[in-house]
């Protein structure tokens, strides 16, 4: 797709087919046709062809970090984006090492979990659903730890929808000459994240979040000295990042079976991304979506989890009317049957939903979606005016 042809603001995006919903989930998520129909072929696993394109893919991934030299790699590794977070940190940390893990939500809860699996030391700061992680807190907590070897951070924490403040806590875990690595799964390909902007060693994504690709597959960019100091290391025969690089870089190939599929569309999905803009463009209508998505709900009189301050462009989480009609089950197949389909709310507090702008989807859209969302709450019998929340 060039650029003309990508679907501006005033020209609403192409419907997806004949009766599937938009998924306002954040991965998998509605997929532009092109991207679908990358999909209509086979291809060989050791084919040059397709090597090209695992090869393509692996570099557009590091310029999208502003890698300019060969100071990092990308390694793409099979699964959904868990398998390589736990590839990651298996790969990242040190058998005899400690790490630091900012939590706020169920990521970097999993996270705890993936090394508990591992074996790997670490210790928290969970600040629960919603609060921020701050540089502050971080600062105290590696000065009086000095046996810290790597800080964990989700930058969008995809269960509440707060964009963490990155950038300063980067910089803090730099000064203490700690290992960061960032959980991007949700963020990477529409929130800036550069190697000259946040000091990382890794970064975790995958396929199916804001480069809008499909399920298939995650990817690592791990900064070479920490991917060469780790040979051995990892838990797992499959999810070792190390042994993958190698693997690629040796043969070109990937070591097991391929998401070949995945992986097509995904640099179908990349080509997209550049025509749209490249991160400045997605970042601008998943915004976009956000703001007329925020403030549609909030007219209605639905209410933000998050202050305006830490609303990512990514998921918004609304807390739940507090009605007697309302049921979240009813609702989402209200919705549903209206060709939306949402999440429900993974906060271990209060009753919640939440609402992807993530994926083929522009405003246009979630002025549609707003009206079936009020349509929904008629049907239920939902009046907002006679709700407390
Ligand atoms: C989606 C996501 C993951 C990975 O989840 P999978 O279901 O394994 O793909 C990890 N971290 C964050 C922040 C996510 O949004």
């Amino acid at each position: 797709m060039t650029k003309a042809e990508f679907p501006t603001a005033t020209q609403p995006l192409a419907a997806p087919a004949l009766g599937e919903p938009y998924l306002l989930t954040p991965g998998p998520l509605t997929t532009s046709k092109a991207t679908k129909e990358a999909m209509l072929r086979d291809w060989g696993s050791w084919d040059g062809a397709f090597n090209l394109v695992t090869a393509e893919v692996r570099q557009e991934l590091l310029s999208m970090a502003g890698v300019q030299d060969d100071s990092f790699a990308c390694v793409p590794l099979q699964g959904s984006g868990s398998f390589s977070v736990e590839a990651a940190l298996a790969t990242a940390i040190p058998r005899d090492g400690k790490c630091l893990i900012l939590m706020n939500g169920a990521y970097g809860q999993r996270a705890a979990k993936t090394l508990d699996y591992l074996g790997r030391a670490y210790l928290t700061l969970d600040k629960g659903d919603y609060l921020p992680p701050q540089p502050d807190e971080v600062d105290a907590l590696l000065k009086a730890n000095p046996d810290v070897t790597n800080v964990f951070l989700v930058h969008c924490e995809t269960s509440s929808g707060i964009l963490n403040p990155l950038r300063e806590i980067a910089d803090v875990v730099k000064a203490h000459g700690k290992s960061l690595i960032v959980d991007a799964m949700s963020s990477f390909g529409a929130v800036p994240l550069t190697i000259n902007e946040i000091p990382f060693d890794v970064l975790v994504s995958s396929a199916n979040k804001c480069i809008e690709g499909i399920p298939g597959f995650g990817f690592v960019i791990i900064r070479r000295t920490v991917l060469e100091a780790a040979k051995g290391r990892a838990h797992s025969l499959a999810l070792d990042i190390y042994e993958q690089w190698l693997y690629m870089e040796r043969t070109g190939q990937w070591r097991f079976t391929p998401p070949t599929h995945s992986v097509v569309a995904f640099r179908t999905a990349l080509e997209q991304h550049a025509s749209e803009g490249g991160v400045a463009g997605r970042l601008a209508r998943y915004t976009r979506n956000r703001d007329v998505l925020v403030a549609g709900m909030r007219e209605m009189g639905f209410k933000t989890l998050l202050e305006d301050r830490w609303l990512s462009p990514i998921i918004t989480t609304f807390f739940s009317p507090e009605h007697p009609n309302f049921e979240f089950k009813r609702f989402y197949e209200e919705l549903k049957s209206r060709s939306f389909v949402i999440y429900p709310g993974k906060l271990t507090q209060a009753e919640s939903f939440r609402i992807g702008c993530i994926g083929q989807i522009d405003e246009h859209i979630v002025r549609q979606l707003l009206r079936a969302i009020g349509d929904s709450l008629e049907a239920m019998g939902v009046d907002m005016e006679q709700t407390t929340a």
